[in-house]
């Protein structure tokens, strides 16, 4: 039971079984939770007494005990090429962005997770700001609901429609796993999102205790940032190297992989920085490493961003790049850059952090502790 001080339940970020067992402990049937899903993620609803097929009681109970929050939208930027960015507000105050990415046959979502990232890759805009805070459950599925929602009154003219959504934009999901875990569940859910498992796709640094605990947990794509062929360059641009190298995480994402079966792979992204990671015996080292590795790969041009210190690799190399994974049997995209002017590709999600890594010294430590 809630006494006066207790938190509402943020009932956005409730997976089906945490909304039963909320509902549960209220006295109610477990039928109910269809009804409160549907209205919440199907019919958009923000105010309780809209629940018209829900008792009176449980809609005053609601009132005292529960809310309904999206974040809110501070602004948007539309690119030329269709890709769509929000500036969202968290709880906390702190703003981050959502952004998508419609296709011909597909919209993707890319959600943030963290306002911030407290791991510091050395080519990541995001990186460079440090880390804030979590985004709760509510806050992930509710970007979904924001864009869901945005798209649904404008779609008289085009058949917008989130059909993908994957956690590449702020924070490091995997770090955020209590929130992450029930938000990717809403999202797969029929009463929820009903987005296909193959279609949700956590992206991670490599936060090998947190793919364990995914694979616990959900069914959901995985994609893990790899970014170098071994461990000596890997220290250096993905500094959580260092507490889990290489080996390990493929042991890890190769146990995910078993785990999912039905012939699903883990996808390697690789982001391509000019005479850093993209020479030829950064591929034939590639190619060495993932031998007996199912599975995709994508390549990821470098997005800049003011004071990177890293360049794109010319078109030229990337192709050269791309040809010899395809050569050696790897299916092998690149990942091609949307929304670039108005900063919404891979790695450029600023938002408008204010970092507390750097103010707070409980804050310095725990990101120490996680390259330590
Ligand atoms: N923390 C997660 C999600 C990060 S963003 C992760 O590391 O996977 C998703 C992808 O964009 C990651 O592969 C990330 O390494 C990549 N990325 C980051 N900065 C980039 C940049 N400047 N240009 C291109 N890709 C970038």
């Amino acid at each position: 039971m809630m006494n006066d001080c207790s938190p509402k339940h943020d009932l956005l970020g409730l997976s089906q079984p945490q909304m039963t067992s909320m509902l549960g402990e209220l006295g109610e049937k477990p039928y109910r939770t269809n009804q409160v899903m549907k209205w919440l993620h199907h019919r958009f609803v923000d105010d309780f007494s809209q629940m018209t097929d829900i008792s009176k009681k449980l809609r005053a109970e609601f009132e005292n005990i529960a809310e309904i929050v999206e974040p809110k939208v501070i602004s948007e930027k539309c690119s030329t090429d269709g890709t769509r960015k929000w500036l969202m507000q968290s709880r906390s105050g702190s703003a981050f962005e959502t952004v998508y990415i419609p296709e011909d046959s597909r919209g993707t979502l890319c959600v943030s997770s963290q306002v911030g990232c407290a791991l510091d890759c050395k080519f990541c805009s995001t990186g460079k700001q440090g880390f804030n805070s979590n985004l709760t459950s509510g806050e992930i599925v509710g970007q979904l609901r924001v864009v869901e929602r945005i798209l649904a009154a404008q779609r008289s003219d085009s058949e917008q429609k989130v059909t993908n959504v994957v956690f590449m934009g702020m924070g490091e999901p995997l770090l955020n796993a209590d929130q992450v875990i029930p938000a990717v569940s809403v999202m797969m859910d029929d009463l929820g999102y009903g987005i296909s498992k193959r279609k949700v796709t956590i992206s991670t640094a490599g936060v090998v205790p947190g793919i364990q605990r995914l694979k616990e947990n959900t069914d959901a794509s995985l994609a893990v940032s790899l970014h170098a062929p071994n461990d000596q360059l890997r220290d250096q641009l993905v500094p959580i190297n260092r507490k889990y190298p290489i080996a390990e995480l493929l042991d890890a994402c190769r146990d995910y992989a078993l785990n999912l079966g039905e012939k699903r792979t883990v996808t390697i992204e690789y982001i391509l920085l000019d005479g850093v990671n993209d020479q030829a015996q950064h591929v034939r080292e590639l190619i060495e490493l993932l031998r007996d590795f199912p599975c995709k790969i994508n390549l990821i041009p470098f997005n800049g961003f003011p004071g990177s210190g890293f360049k794109r690799p010319s078109s030229r190399a990337v192709r050269f790049f791309q040809e010899k994974l395809v050569q050696a049997g790897y299916a092998t995209m690149v990942r091609t850059t949307r929304g670039e002017d108005i900063d919404a590709a891979c790695g450029q999600l600023a938002g408008k952090v204010e970092d507390r890594t750097k103010r707070s010294s409980r804050y310095q430590k725990i990101a120490q502790q996680m390259v330590d």
